[in-house]
């Protein structure tokens, strides 16, 4: 068994589709170890995001992030980092495969609907920062 961050972004949450995400990911065998619905400030964005500081798009990426509320969760689940990755479909919606939450949902290559680990890693750095040992189950 595997866990990851899942984050559904503030342009999926005004587009009202929590439900649509959560039970794809039951749908595709994922259970939510952790959930909450947080409004993040920038600084807690751009803290989440500290990997992408040097990136040209950190500044606008980290107003997006904090501009209303998202929901992050803890999945688990075989191999989820890369089942996770491989429902959310591409980083840019124009290259997401069909079905994918990207390709369905996402506006463009910013505003992307969905967040999900890369590495077992930065799972573990993620999941610990929203979530502390007591949140998780
Ligand atoms: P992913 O979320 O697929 O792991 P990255 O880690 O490369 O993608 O980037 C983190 C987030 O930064 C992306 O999900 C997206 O919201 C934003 N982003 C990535 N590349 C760009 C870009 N070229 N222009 C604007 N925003 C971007
Ligand atoms: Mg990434």
């Amino acid at each position: 068994m595997e866990r990851t961050l899942s984050i559904i972004k503030p342009d999926a949450v005004k587009k009202n589709l929590i439900g649509d995400i959560t039970k794809k990911f039951a749908d595709e065998g994922f259970r939510i170890v952790a959930m909450k619905m947080i409004h993040m400030s920038k600084r807690e964005a751009q803290g989440f995001y500290y990997v992408h500081t040097k990136r040209p798009f950190f500044d606008s990426l980290t107003d997006f992030m904090s501009s209303g509320p998202c929901v992050v969760m803890a999945l688990e689940r075989e191999d989820a980092i890369a089942k996770n990755r491989e429902i959310m479909g591409a980083t840019n919606p124009a290259e997401a495969a069909e079905g994918t939450f990207r390709k369905m949902y996402a506006d463009n290559i910013e505003q992307n609907a969905v967040h999900g680990s890369d590495a077992p890693e930065t799972a573990k750095f993620e999941i610990g920062y929203f979530f502390s040992g007591l949140e998780q189950f």
